[in-house]
Formats: C-alpha cells, sequence, structure tokens
C-alpha cells in the first residue's frame, strides 16, 4: 500500500498525515481550523492569537 499522503496545515503550516479520522483536516487540529475560521471572520488576526485559545463563546455570526 502507498504512504498515508502528508498535507501541510493551512493555519501553522506544519506538515502532518492526512487522517481520515481528523475532522479537521486539512488543519493539524481542531484548534488549528478555530484559529483559521477566526481569521477570516476577523480580519485583525495576528500571530500571537495562536497561542491562545478561542472560546466557544466567541461565535457570533
Ligand atoms: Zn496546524
Amino acid at each position: 500500500m502507498s504512504k498515508p499522503p502528508v498535507v501541510t496545515c493551512p493555519t501553522c503550516g506544519k506538515e502532518h498525515v492526512w487522517d481520515t479520522n481528523n475532522r479537521f483536516r486539512p488543519f493539524c487540529s481542531e484548534r488549528c481550523k478555530l484559529i483559521d475560521l477566526g481569521k477570516w471572520a476577523n480580519e485583525e488576526y495576528r500571530v500571537e492569537q495562536r497561542e491562545q485559545e478561542l472560546p466557544d463563546s466567541d461565535h457570533q455570526a
């Protein structure tokens, strides 16, 4: 069988194995997915926000 594909996380740029069990793909984690969503929702996104947990209550569309 071929090796599992490796993709680059759009948020942190980290390469990770494309895991069909990873419901956050193409992101490497839920955290990166939330960060990306926040980035598009808030154009004032800053790199340092990567180090912060995004509160669930921050989803006000
Ligand atoms: Zn990531």
